[in-house]
C-alpha cells in the first residue's frame, strides 16, 4: 500500500515537473520573442552594439590583435581594417585548431564543437562554435516555438498537453585531432544534457534514444513507429521539407511492417539498430492489435491526406520549404492535405538568420534578427565586384536582392554566406528577406546570372506539358563547357516513365521560353548564339534519391542535406549521365 502511494506521489509531482518545464519553456519563447521585438524598433543601434562587443571580445586573440581591433571604434572603421573574406580566409586557421589546438588563435572563448556544413554547393566545412554562438541558435529557435506552436495550436492545446513527430536524427560525434567534439551541434547537446532529454520526452513522441540512431533510415522507421502509437501528435517537425517527404514516401512503403510492429509489440529485426537502443525501445512497446487494425485500414484507403486521417488533432508541419526545399512542398501536398506548413527559420552553420514572424506569409519569409551577428549585404549587381560596396542592415530597399555578409560572435569577420535574399518589408527596422538563391548554384556563361528558381519555374512550366498527372521528383544542372556550344543541361526526374521524344523537344522548347522570359541577359545571348540550346536530360526512377546517398556517404550529414542545383563533381556528373535516357541525345 505505502508503494502504491509512494508511485502515485512521483507521478503526481513529475506531471507538475512536466508542466513547469513547459510552462517555463513557453516564457523563455515569449520572452525572445519580446527581446526581438525591442532589438527591431533600435536595430541600428543594437547592430552598432553587436559588432562593438564582437571586437572587444576578440580583441585579445591572435586574429584580433592582426587587425588590432582594440582601437576600432565605429562601424566605418572595422569596415575599413577588414576586408570581405570567405572561407578560404579561415581554412589554415581552423585546420590548425582542429588539429593542434589553441583556440585563443581565432576566439576567446573555448570551442565547443566544430560543426560541419553540408557541403552543397562546395568543400565541406569546419565552423568553429562557441557557447555564445550557441546561446543564439537557442534563442532563435525559441522565437520559432514561440510563433508556431500558438499560432497552429488553439489555446487549449497549446496550454495543456501536446506532443509533435520530430523527424530528426543525429550522427554520433567524431573528435579532431587537438580532441575537440566536431559533428552537430544538435549531437553535441543531447547527448551531454539531460535537460534536452527530458525536453525530448516531454515534447515529442520518440523517447530520446531515437534521435541518436545514427543509420537515418531506421531512425526514421522508429520515430514513424512511436508516432503512430500516439493519437495526439499536434504537429510535424523536420530541419527541412525533404525530411518530412522521406517520412512520408518510407511510411507509404513500409506501413505493413509498422502495423506488424504495432500488432505483435516488437521492433523490426531488419533495423540497424545498437543492441541497447534496440532493448529499451523494445521494453517500450506492448502489442496493441485494436491500433493495429484501425491503421490498417486507414492504410489500405490509400495514402492521399493520409495525415489527417491517422492523427486528427494534427495542426501544422514544420520545416523549411523555401530555397532549394520548395520543389517537395507540392510532393508533400498529396500526404498533407491541407494542414498548413510553417518555414520556420533562415539560418546557417556560421550564424542564424532570421525568424518567420507571419506563418501565414507566402513564400515564407524572414524577419533578420539583429542580435546575432552583424550583418551588412552586398547589392546583387556588385556581388561580382572584387571590392564590392556593403550597406547596413537598416538600409536594405524593398524588392532589391542582396548576398549577405555576417560578422558573428565565433570568429567570422564579414564573411561572405553565399545567400542572395531579397527585401520585401520591414519589421520596426530590422528587414524582411526572402531567400533567392545560392550564389554556388547560379548558372552563368556570360554573366547571365540565371537562378534555380528561374529553373525550377521553367522546369515546371515544362513538365505541364507532359500531362497532368506528371510532376517534377527532383532536378539538377550543369554548365556544359567542354564543347561547343556552350550551353545549359538539365538533369530532370519525373514522376512517370516517359518515352515521347517529340514532347520531350516541346519541354525543351517551352523551358527556353520561361527562361528568356525572365533573364533577359539569357535571352540576348541566346539571340546572339553564343550558347546553345538547353539540353534537358530525363534520368531514370529513383536516380536523386541515389545521387543523394552517394553524396551522404561521402560525408554529407543526411539531416542537413540538399540537393545542390548545380551539380559540379565529375564523378556526380557520370553517374547522372549513366542515369539518363539515351533517347535525349
Ligand atoms: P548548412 O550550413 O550546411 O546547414 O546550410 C545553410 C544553408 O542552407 C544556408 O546558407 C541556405 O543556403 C540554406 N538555408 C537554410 N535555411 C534556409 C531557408 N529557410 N530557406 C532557404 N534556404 C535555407
Amino acid at each position: 500500500m505505502p508503494k502504491i502511494i509512494l508511485s502515485k506521489f512521483f507521478d503526481y509531482f513529475g506531471r507538475i515537473q512536466e508542466r513547469l518545464l513547459v510552462y517555463m519553456l513557453q516564457n523563455l519563447g515569449q520572452r525572445s520573442l519580446k527581446n526581438l521585438q525591442r532589438d527591431a524598433i533600435k536595430a541600428a543601434q543594437v547592430q552598432q552594439n553587436v559588432l562593438m562587443d564582437i571586437l572587444k571580445l576578440q580583441k585579445n586573440t591572435e586574429y584580433g590583435r592582426r587587425f588590432n581591433f582594440a582601437v576600432i571604434k565605429t562601424v566605418a572603421n572595422f569596415q575599413s581594417v577588414h576586408p570581405l573574406s570567405t572561407y578560404e580566409n579561415y581554412r589554415y586557421i581552423i585546420d590548425n585548431i582542429a588539429s593542434q589546438g589553441n583556440f585563443a588563435q581565432l576566439v576567446s572563448e573555448p570551442i565547443m564543437i566544430f560543426q560541419e556544413t553540408s557541403g552543397t554547393s562546395g568543400k565541406f566545412k569546419l565552423i568553429p562554435t562557441t557557447k555564445r554562438l550557441f546561446s543564439n541558435f537557442q534563442k532563435a529557435f525559441q522565437i520559432t516555438r514561440a510563433i508556431g506552436e500558438p499560432y497552429y495550436l488553439n489555446q487549449k492545446a497549446y496550454k495543456t498537453e501536446y506532443r509533435g513527430l520530430a523527424l530528426f536524427s543525429i550522427r554520433p560525434l567524431s573528435f579532431t585531432a587537438s580532441g575537440v567534439p566536431q559533428g552537430s551541434l544538435t549531437a553535441g547537446g543531447l547527448t551531454q544534457s539531460k535537460f534536452i532529454e527530458n525536453l525530448i520526452r516531454l515534447r515529442y513522441t520518440s523517447p530520446p534514444c531515437i534521435f541518436l540512431i545514427s543509420n537515418y533510415r531506421s531512425a526514421c522507421y522508429c520515430h514513424l513507429l512511436f508516432g503512430l502509437l500516439r493519437s495526439d501528435i499536434t504537429y510535424i517537425t523536420a530541419n527541412f521539407a525533404l525530411k518530412v517527404l522521406e517520412a512520408m514516401q518510407t511510411l507509404e512503403r513500409l506501413w505493413p511492417r509498422l502495423v506488424n510492429d504495432i500488432e505483435y509489440g516488437r521492433i523490426d529485426e531488419s533495423l540497424e539498430l545498437d543492441t541497447s537502443i534496440r532493448e529499451k525501445l523494445q521494453s517500450l512497446l506492448k502489442p496493441n492489435p485494436a491500433l493495429a487494425n484501425a491503421l490498417r485500414t486507414e492504410f489500405e484507403k490509400g495514402f492521399n491526406g493520409i495525415l489527417t486521417r491517422i492523427w486528427s488533432q494534427l495542426s501544422y508541419i514544420e520545416c523549411i520549404t523555401t530555397g532549394s526545399m520548395h520543389i517537395y512542398k507540392e510532393s508533400l501536398r498529396f500526404y498533407a492535405g491541407d494542414i498548413p506548413f510553417y518555414s520556420p527559420g533562415y539560418g546557417a552553420t556560421e550564424s542564424f538568420i532570421g525568424v518567420n514572424l507571419e506563418p501565414e506569409r507566402d513564400p515564407p519569409s524572414y524577419v533578420i534578427t539583429p542580435r546575432v551577428a552583424f550583418f551588412e549585404f552586398i547589392p546583387v549587381s556588385e556581388v561580382d565586384k572584387d571590392m564590392p560596396n556593403t550597406i547596413n542592415l537598416t538600409s536594405l530597399s524593398i524588392g532589391e536582392s542582396y548576398e549577405i555578409v555576417v560578422t558573428t560572435v565565433a570568429g567570422l569577420y564579414r564573411y561572405r554566406l553565399g545567400d542572395v535574399v531579397k527585401c520585401v518589408g520591414y519589421y520596426h527596422k530590422s528587414p524582411i528577406v526572402e531567400f533567392l538563391y545560392r550564389q554556388g548554384s547560379l548558372l552563368s556563361l556570360y554573366s547571365e546570372r540565371v537562378t534555380e528558381n528561374t529553373i525550377f519555374v521553367a522546369l515546371t512550366e515544362a513538365i505541364k506539358l507532359l500531362g497532368n498527372d506528371c510532376k517534377l521528383v527532383d532536378y539538377t544542372t550543369r554548365l556544359e563547357i567542354s564543347s561547343r556550344p556552350w550551353r545549359y543541361v538539365i538533369y530532370a526526374e519525373i514522376s512517370k516513365t516517359f518515352e515521347d521524344l517529340l514532347n520531350l523537344k516541346l519541354c525543351q522548347d517551352k523551358i527556353e521560353q520561361v527562361i528568356c522570359d525572365l533573364n533577359e541577359a539569357y535571352m540576348e545571348i541566346r539571340n546572339e548564339n553564343r550558347i546553345g540550346p538547353i539540353e534537358i536530360k530525363l534520368v531514370q526512377k529513383d536516380t536523386f534519391e541515389m545521387l543523394k546517398n552517394i553524396i551522404i556517404f561521402k560525408g554529407t550529414s543526411d539531416s542537413q542535406f540538399k540537393m545542390s542545383r548545380l551539380v559540379k563533381d565529375s564523378n556526380q556528373v557520370e553517374f547522372l549521365e549513366t542515369r539518363s535516357y539515351a533517347f535525349t541525345k
